[in-house]
């Protein structure tokens, strides 16, 4: 089978199928495509710059935060869409579910009341969105925190997106 890049003749496995080609291959070798693809990703560095976002998390990150920041409307715009959407309310209901599950008796409604005011404070001093975390999430497939004054913290918006809740403070110590 000829490849019309490279010129030479190889066997058909040389080739990646492809239906949409009349002979069923594409007409360029596996190694040609490959080369083509390098010096594509060569040119346009798309490769270099997810490495580059895999060794400086901090700095993707500063750079989300700035990026929200700057387009703070239309950030509003698509989680508000998301609110109004079917799987957004299933969500807020299902979080007011576990939230309240997980008051304990002792916990002080004033001083959980005084954190979320301090993430308002925290909001305007810094022009960021700030969200009250779970330092130990709530729920996750090792621990369950509690919704009380001593397991709240505030977090700019984008890193309580990003953490997932797998993690928690001296999680290694516990383990
Ligand atoms: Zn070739």
């Amino acid at each position: 089978m000829n490849c019309t890049k490279c010129k030479s003749d190889k066997p058909p496995e040389a080739f990646a199928k492809n239906r949409t080609m009349r002979r069923g291959y594409s007409y360029w070798c596996k190694a040609c495509m490959k080369l083509c693809l390098a010096e594509y990703h060569r040119k346009h560095g798309y490769p270099a710059q997810q490495k580059y976002g895999r060794r400086n998390p901090e700095k993707i990150k500063a750079m989300n935060v700035a990026w929200n920041a700057a387009n703070k409307e239309r950030r509003a715009a698509t989680i508000q869409a998301w609110g109004r959407s079917a799987a957004g309310r299933a969500k807020v209901v299902r979080r007011r579910a576990i939230k309240a599950r997980a008051i304990p008796q002792w916990a002080d409604s004033k001083k959980i009341l005084d954190v979320y005011k301090a993430r308002i404070a925290a909001q305007e001093l810094f022009g960021v969105m700030v969200h009250v975390d779970h330092a130990v999430p709530l729920q996750s497939d090792f621990v369950c925190g509690l919704h009380c004054e001593d397991n709240l913290v505030l977090l700019p918006a984008i890193d309580n997106l990003v953490k997932s809740n797998t993690i928690w403070p001296d999680m290694w110590e516990a383990a």
